[in-house]
């Protein structure tokens, strides 16, 4: 409960064969500039099979105290063993809140702790503050995107929330002083079910989005995959990335990898066109730290035009081609 006196603020470090997820890092990051403000310390929960000099690189990135479960069962994911472990050291610790990258292993450990801790779970949060009177303010899209709802848990302890990857910036490692804390690790055989048989890592293409200065997005009003040639062309021409809304990618006019918004990727590019996409919450907080914002749409009412820099009324299919074309003189004049 809240009134035991809960302290620090408490990150999982997600890690995949011993490799700690830049997540992980970018949520220390944050704990660390909340931490300063409430003058509490930061706690890194690592589990895997990992000596303890490899997790000391986790107090140059802010942790001030690194809690190890090291063992040869824990280098997979077991859900049962991890939040067992996790969970009894937060009950002996009392952190005041424990944020957890929403991936997919985090989506599926974080719920369990908040059932085992009885406390709330904030998930897919855009931003973590601190209120006036200290509580944590945890920031999601709601209402069908158009709304930033503020979610606190004044009651309940610890205040947990995840947060997507690229979300929070990684902080740069520092000279920084702090412990790494070896925690005994004792698992039942029937915790470690279902028993990891095999790892294979999916061979991603890496997806040129990430670090663009010029991002073309489509969404759903783009109508086609022949219609979605148009932004290749102006993001080739522009030397940008192409990103996508998500009906854009239900549709199977883009990868999955290049999904912009609450559930996908956090981009900041100088320049941002996006043409057919409506502009709610979801997608918005995706691309709000955008130098440019340039907005395609045919419906002079939607959202977007309320947060962008400059908007075009007009069909996405019929003002692309004359972009496309003025560019491609320009770019010969020059
Ligand atoms: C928990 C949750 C997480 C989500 N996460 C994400 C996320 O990460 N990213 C994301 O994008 N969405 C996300 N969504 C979905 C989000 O709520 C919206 O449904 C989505 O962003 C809308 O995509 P859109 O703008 O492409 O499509 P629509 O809302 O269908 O809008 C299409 C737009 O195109 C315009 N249009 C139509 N025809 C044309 C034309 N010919 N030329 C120009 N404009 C045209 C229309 O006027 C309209 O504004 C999430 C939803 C939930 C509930």
């Amino acid at each position: 409960m809240a009134g035991e006196n809960h302290q620090g603020f408490w990150v999982f470090i997600e890690q995949l064969q011993g490799r700690i997820s830049d997540v992980g890092l970018e949520l220390l990051g944050k704990a660390r500039e909340l931490a300063d403000t409430k003058k509490t310390y930061v706690g890194a929960v690592v589990l895997g099979n990992i000596p303890q000099e490899e997790a000391s690189p986790l107090l140059s990135y802010g942790a001030d105290r690194v809690y190890l479960f090291s063992h040869p069962h824990l280098e997979a994911y077991h859900a049962l063993a991890y939040t067992k472990l996790i969970a009894s050291l937060a009950e002996r610790e009392k952190p005041e809140a424990f944020f957890v990258g929403a991936t997919p292993l985090g989506a599926d450990l974080a719920p369990r702790l908040a059932a085992v801790l009885e406390t709330g779970l904030s998930a897919h949060c855009v931003d973590l503050r601190l209120g006036e009177d200290g509580i944590l303010e945890q920031i999601v899209a709601g209402f069908g995107g158009a709304w930033l709802a503020v979610i606190v848990c004044p009651e309940r302890r610890p205040q947990m929330a995840t947060v997507m990857p690229g979300v929070f910036k990684k902080p740069e490692p520092g000279k920084r002083g702090g412990e790494v804390i070896p925690q005994a690790v004792e698992i039942e055989k029937n915790e470690l079910t279902p028993l990891v048989a095999e790892f294979k890592v999916r061979e991603r293409k890496a997806v040129a989005l990430d670090g663009a200065n010029v991002v073309i997005c489509g969404g759903y009003g783009m109508g086609s995959k022949e219609n979605w040639r148009l932004l290749e062309e102006l993001a080739r021409l522009l030397g940008g990335a192409v990103g996508a809304s998500r009906p854009a990618v239900d549709e199977g006019w883009a990868p999955e990898e290049v999904m912009i918004g609450q559930s996908g990727k956090t981009v900041h590019p100088t320049l941002y066109i996006g043409a057919g996409v409506s502009g709610v919450m979801h997608h918005v907080v995706g691309i709000q730290d955008s130098e440019i914002v340039v907005v395609i749409n045919k419906d002079l009412h939607a959202p977007f035009f309320e947060v962008c820099d400059f908007g075009v009324v007009g069909e996405a299919e019929k003002v692309l081609p004359v972009l496309i074309e003025r560019l491609k003189e320009k770019q010969q004049v020059g």
